[in-house]
């Protein structure tokens, strides 16, 4: 990989690396507590989830296909709006890029993945608000189900894979990012589905490779898998 594509993607020295982590963690709030920001909003998504599962009535075997469906449909647009809005800067919505691709991708890089302390939870989660945004803009979905064609269980079961994948989605993500040596890192499911985003993390790859940071599903079908070695 020559020096000149190298800056223009932005791979940073450690030493920058290090400058930027110190100013960036220098800038949480004080009043930042990283527990909670993983706590609240799990709990928001879970809330959401037991209370549309206790919802569902006489559930029909064909509805379950809904479960499938919404996964899939998850899937991909957790693939896209990673491709087009976290790595493209997209007014109004730039913060999700200023976060994502100068912050999230430049202090953590393939073979240095790992937080250094419970507050870089903050340089990893997405902002608390975020589990309400995903939900109120999936709303129109199970609304148009519900309302426009009667179908309360596949409207229900919608809203709760929703909040589920988001939910699953901070996770999984924080999980890649703990220390390897970890108990959640060392376990053998984090291990492979760590390296598929490690990869993404490469600064030359990251626009064009491992867009999924769950289940690789979509990045599979549109053929987004990086098999080159790094
Ligand atoms: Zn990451
Ligand atoms: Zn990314």
């Amino acid at each position: 990989m020559g020096q000149d594509r190298q800056q223009t993607l932005g791979r940073l020295s450690s030493g920058r690396r290090d400058e930027l982590r110190n100013r960036l963690i220098g800038e949480i709030p004080r009043w930042y507590r990283p527990w909670l920001h993983l706590a609240i909003p799990s709990l928001i998504g879970l809330g959401v989830v037991a209370l549309s599962a206790s919802l569902l009535s006489a559930v029909r075997p064909l509805e379950l296909v809904t479960v499938p469906l919404t996964f899939l449909l998850l899937n991909a647009g957790e693939w896209r709006i990673h491709r087009d809005m976290l790595h493209r800067r997209t007014p109004p919505l730039a913060v999700l890029y200023d976060r994502h691709t100068p912050q999230h991708h430049m202090i953590f890089v393939t073979d240095d993945m790992a937080i250094r302390a419970t507050r870089e939870f903050y340089l990893v989660l997405i902002p608390a608000y975020g589990i309400l945004a995903a939900g109120i803009g999936a709303l129109p979905i199970p609304m148009a189900l519900w309302l426009g064609f009667g179908l309360r269980n596949p409207a229900l079961m919608f809203m709760a894979m929703t909040m589920a994948y988001v939910v699953g989605y901070e996770w999984l993500h924080l999980s890649y990012h703990a220390p390897s040596s970890s108990f959640v890192g060392r376990r053998k499911i984090i291990q492979r589905l760590r390296r598929h985003h490690a990869i993404h993390h490469a600064p030359e790859l990251m626009q064009k490779w491992n867009f999924n940071v769950t289940i690789p599903l979509w990045d599979w079908l549109r053929g987004t898998i990086y098999r080159g070695t790094i």
